[in-house]
């Protein structure tokens, strides 16, 4: 069984001022960032599922908040890689077109800086996993790849993604999942996360399994509510998480539907 380890015990967070060093477009909605510089040295270990903060402006490594001095914004984000031998970090942003941080990747260039903190949180996986049953949409399929790259090579993987349209299918790991089903919401326009539901009603439940969902946060209670609810799963078998939600900006990092 896998023990969700999150939350993390709360430190100071190390800021790191990072600049970005590469920017790549596998798809239309996605963009991919890198972030290198020294501050980096000594970044992670990142956990399967792990989360840094973004801050979008450069912040002095000690700076710390006084009381009552407000925070400067921040956004939540996944680091999908990190190679510690070249201090870089890649982080991919869906361009869903209207936040602070869409905005910032939408607009980003070679050179632009911005602080990062983290990485926090993230799941250890069992070792002995047989199988493991992924709902995620296109904000979750960064986590959902370092997941997949990290459960042993054993594990049977079902992986339902949920995007835009086809343009969107973007493989989230180079490792071949077993089963892989993508859900596009046009044209029909449906609601984020409603074909995820739909899916995981089909999706049979077995001891074994360990579930992860990860997508917007009233489709994930949703989810959560049919599976542990009607469906019986054992609620230490579900790792859940709302990674966004419809109309609420900077929506809080560990939300798992409780
Ligand atoms: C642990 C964790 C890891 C995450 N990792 C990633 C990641 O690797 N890549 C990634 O792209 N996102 C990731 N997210 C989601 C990301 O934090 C949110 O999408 C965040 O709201 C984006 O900030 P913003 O400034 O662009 O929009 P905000 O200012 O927060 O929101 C503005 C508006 O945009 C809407 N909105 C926000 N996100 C989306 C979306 N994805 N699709 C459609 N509408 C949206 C909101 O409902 C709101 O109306 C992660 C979230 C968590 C909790």
């Amino acid at each position: 069984m896998t023990v969700p380890t999150d939350p993390p015990a709360r430190r100071r967070p190390v800021l790191r001022p990072v600049e970005v060093v590469r920017i790549e477009d596998p798809g239309p909605r996605l963009r991919r960032v890198t972030f290198g510089g020294s501050n980096l040295q000594g970044f992670g270990p990142a956990r399967p599922g792990a989360h840094i903060k973004l801050f979008f402006a450069e912040m002095p490594a000690d700076w710390r908040p006084e009381p009552g001095q407000p925070r400067p914004p921040a956004r939540t984000y996944t680091p999908r890689s990190f190679d510690a031998a070249r201090n870089e970090l890649v982080v991919e942003f869906v361009r869903h077109g209207a936040g602070m941080a869409s905005d910032w990747a939408e607009n980003a260039q070679l050179g632009d800086r911005i602080t990062v903190a983290g990485p926090g949180g993230g799941h250890d996986f069992e070792p002995g996993l047989r199988r493991l049953v992924i709902l995620a949409d296109e904000s979750a399929l960064p986590a959902a790849g370092m997941i997949i790259d990290a459960v042993p090579a054993d594990c049977h993987v079902t992986l339902v993604a949920e995007v835009v349209d086809a343009a969107d299918q973007i493989l989230p790991s180079q490792r071949l999942v077993d089963s892989m089903h993508w859900l596009h919401r046009l044209p029909t326009n449906a609601q984020p996360g409603s074909l995820l539901l739909d899916a995981a009603r089909s999706i049979q439940i077995d001891d074994s399994a360990q579930w992860w969902v990860a997508c917007e946060a009233v489709a994930m209670r949703a989810i959560k509510a049919h599976l542990t609810g009607e469906r019986g799963l054992d609620r230490n078998r579900l790792i859940s998480r709302g990674y966004w939600k419809q109309g609420a900006t900077d929506h809080p990092d560990h939300d798992t539907g409780e």
